[in-house]
């Protein structure tokens, strides 16, 4: 079965012993538990700078609006924070993906089709 990288979401050959991140595919389950807590946290902090970020430039925006100091949009922290939000959203279903894919294989997998004919 191919192996997918704890650390970096990258499907690996079921041969591979370490992953081009540098990733050793014979830790312990544990271990691959720690990556994934560790990935997850990281991702957690991106999604709440970007919503941060993202709140920040409005706020901005509208002291300028309400200041009467004209219609200033502060566009770089608004993209900058949105762009944050959805790699990290991104980045978090796929991390999600690569735990359930290590830690359950059979849940992920959708079930097999199946035709089914109404007899009249
Ligand atoms: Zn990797």
């Amino acid at each position: 079965m191919a192996k997918r990288c704890p650390r970096c979401s990258l499907i690996n050959p079921p041969s591979a012993q370490r992953c081009e991140c540098g990733f050793d595919f014979r830790a312990e389950p544990s271990e691959v538990r720690h990556e994934l807590e560790r990935q997850s946290q990281g991702v957690q902090g991106r999604i709440v700078s970007g919503a941060l970020l993202f709140g920040f430039g409005l706020l901005v925006s509208a002291i300028y609006l309400i200041s009467g100091a004209g219609p200033v949009i502060a566009t770089g922290a608004c993209v900058t924070g949105i762009a944050l939000l959805v790699s990290g959203l991104r980045r978090r279903a796929r991390l999600e993906e690569t735990r359930r894919a290590i830690f359950e294989p059979k849940q992920g997998a959708l079930p097999e089709a199946r035709v089914i004919r109404e007899e009249r």
